[in-house]
């Protein structure tokens, strides 16, 4: 992968991190009638409103998890093993990585463990 590639990506990451701490600090902050559609305008410079919403339709344990894998894969690219496999140790294809930057498996291996579930 090219440098150019994974600096993206690592913006990404850096990016959904930030997301994924502010929904889960509103949901211990606000109330239970609190309505996260009516209050993005203030927040536009964190991006896109779909990706909003769909982390804050999230529930808090896979919020919690997302983190963790974005945290993860933060660190790979700092140790420089970024983008491979977890298990096979192949290289993650860019198309994948780009809709999902903080995947662990590739589509093989990620196919493989849901087939066994
Ligand atoms: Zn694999």
């Amino acid at each position: 992968m090219e440098e150019r590639e994974i600096e993206g990506l690592r913006a990404q990451l850096l990016e959904l991190n930030k997301k994924i701490k502010l929904v889960l600090k509103r949901e211990r902050d606000t109330t239970r009638d609190y309505n996260p559609l009516s209050e993005s305008r203030d927040e536009a410079d964190l991006g896109s409103a779909t990706v909003d919403l769909a982390l804050q339709m999230s529930s808090q344990k896979t919020l919690l998890e997302m983190l963790r894998l974005v945290e993860k894969a933060l660190k790979k690219i700092e140790s420089g093993n970024y983008g491979l496999c977890e298990l096979c140790k192949r290289e993650i294809s860019i198309q994948r990585l780009k809709t999902i930057p903080y995947a662990l498996y590739c589509v093989e291996c990620q196919s493989r463990m849901e087939n066994k579930k």
